[in-house]
């Protein structure tokens, strides 16, 4: 296993449109496994490939729930999204320092393959539901600023480039 450098805000990869994994395979697995340790250590909740500079459609996702195991998904997709929304509290490791309040959808499914080739249906709500469309929209170059009302996502790109400038 390998720690894996993530991706910051600004670059390119977080904007792109990951690609369809063909099929899943060893090296697939390992890319798997990395994500898992370097969301664990960076005490994440979720990691998509493309923050770890990997354009592929592949999350892992731990929302320390006993009743959900740590699970991997391949080329996931939202097939159900209630009508009812909540407000939450989101954070992401390629933006670190900050956070915004997103309205999502307050229970979701999500369809993917699991790390053997499965077809894996996760559903839920709370934590688990905001977590993973969090993860399916960097799949798609989304993060969560954009999803923000454009007066709160220039404050926190204005206090994102007071934090590297210092
Ligand atoms: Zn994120």
């Amino acid at each position: 296993m390998a720690l894996l450098r993530i991706e910051l805000l600004g670059s390119e990869v977080l904007r792109q449109r990951a690609v369809e994994v063909e099929g899943v395979d060893d090296e697939l697995r390992r890319l798997i496994e990395d994500m898992f340790e370097t969301m664990y250590k960076a005490e994440g909740v979720g990691l998509a490939a493309p923050q770890v500079g990997v354009s592929r459609r592949v999350i892992v996702v731990d929302v320390h729930d006993p009743e959900v195991r740590p699970f991997a998904l391949v080329n996931p997709r939202v097939v159900e999204s209630s009508p009812e929304t909540e407000k939450g509290e989101e954070g992401c490791l390629s933006i670190p320092g900050l956070s915004g309040v997103v309205e999502r959808p307050a229970h979701v499914a999500v369809e993917g393959l699991d790390r053997d080739g499965n077809l894996i249906r996760v559903e839920g709500g709370g934590l688990l539901a905001r977590c993973l469309q969090h993860e399916v929209d960097h799949l798609d170059g989304i993060l969560f600023l954009d999803r923000l009302s454009p007066l709160k996502r220039k404050m926190l790109l204005n206090k994102w480039k007071k934090q590297e400038r210092q």
